[in-house]
C-alpha cells in the first residue's frame, strides 16, 4: 500500500489515541487540583510555508496544557485550505461532495481566541465539573446549555488578549517544537487531515512519552476488526511514530 494512503487511513486512528489522551489528562489534572478547578496555559502556533510561524498562515494549532500534570488536556486545529477543493478549483470545475478540510474562514490571527474558545467549550462539555461555573451550578441542557456556553465563551473573546498573554508558557513552546518536529514547518498540511494528525501524534509523544506507541497498538487492533485491513495495516503505526516526510515518495 502506497505510504500516502497508509498515513490517511492511520489519521483517524492517531487522533482519536490524541483525543482519548487529553480525556485522560483532564481526569489527571482534576484529580491533581487543589481547588478541583482545571487550570491550563494556552498557547497557539502557526505553519506557513518556507519561513516558519507566521500570522500570515492558512494553518494554526492550539494547545492547552494542565499546571500539575504538564500534559495536553485539549487540542485544535484550524485551517484554511482543503487539497480536494483545490485540485478542482485548479481545474476548474465544480467541487464535487466531500469531507471538506476547511474550518476557518477568517484571518491568520484570529485562529487563536477561536480555538480558546471552542476548546473550553468542549472541555466544559465534556468534563464532570461541566456546570460547576453555570448560574446556580445548574445542570443545563439544549438550548440552554447552548445559549450559556455561548455567553461563557463571549466573555473569554472579550477577555482573549489578556488571556492568550497569560497563558503562554515554556511548556507550550516545547510542545510547539515538538509539532513542528511532525508537521515540518516547510511542508504545507492543512488540506488533508495530516495536520490534525501530526499535532495529535505531537500530543501523544508529550502525554504518553515513547509508550504512546503501544495504546495506538490497542486502538489500530480495535479498528482492524471493522476495517479488515490484512497484513499491510501492521507496520503503519511505526511509520506515523518516526514520522519523516521528506521520505515520502511522489
Ligand atoms: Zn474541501
Amino acid at each position: 500500500m502506497p505510504l500516502r494512503k497508509q498515513q490517511k487511513e492511520l489519521a483517524p486512528v492517531i487522533i482519536e489515541a490524541a483525543e482519548a489522551s487529553c480525556k485522560e489528562a483532564q481526569r489527571e489534572e482534576l484529580e491533581c487540583s487543589e481547588s478541583s478547578e482545571l487550570e491550563g496555559s494556552f498557547d497557539a502556533g502557526w505553519q506557513k510555508r518556507g519561513s516558519g510561524w507566521s500570522y500570515n498562515s492558512h494553518t494554526g494549532h492550539a494547545s492547552l496544557i494542565g499546571v500539575n500534570t504538564g500534559k495536553v488536556v485539549e487540542f485544535d486545529v484550524r485551517t484554511r485550505n482543503c487539497s480536494i477543493c483545490q485540485y478542482h478549483i485548479g481545474k476548474n470545475e465544480p467541487n464535487p461532495p466531500h469531507e471538506c478540510n476547511v474550518n476557518w474562514t477568517g484571518s491568520s490571527k484570529g485562529m487563536e481566541p477561536d480555538m480558546a474558545c471552542s476548546m473550553i467549550q468542549k472541555l466544559l462539555l465534556r468534563m464532570d465539573i461541566r456546570f460547576k461555573h453555570l448560574p446556580n451550578g445548574k445542570a443545563l441542557s439544549g438550548d440552554k446549555l447552548k445559549e450559556e456556553l455561548d455567553k461563557l465563551a463571549q466573555s473569554y473573546i472579550e477577555r482573549a488578549d489578556r488571556l492568550l498573554n497569560l497563558g503562554s508558557t515554556q511548556s507550550n513552546e516545547s510542545f510547539n517544537n515538538s509539532v513542528a518536529s511532525f508537521a515540518q514547518k516547510n511542508r504545507f498540511y492543512g488540506g488533508t487531515k495530516s495536520l490534525k494528525a501530526r499535532v495529535s501524534s505531537a500530543v501523544m509523544q508529550k502525554n504518553e512519552g515513547y509508550g504512546w506507541l503501544s495504546k495506538s497498538k490497542k486502538l489500530k487492533d480495535n479498528q482492524r476488526e471493522t476495517v479488515k485491513e490484512g497484513d499491510t495495516y501492521g507496520g503503519e503505526i511505526e511509520v506515523q511514530e518516526h514520522i519523516d516526510t521528506e521520505t515520502i515518495p511522489t
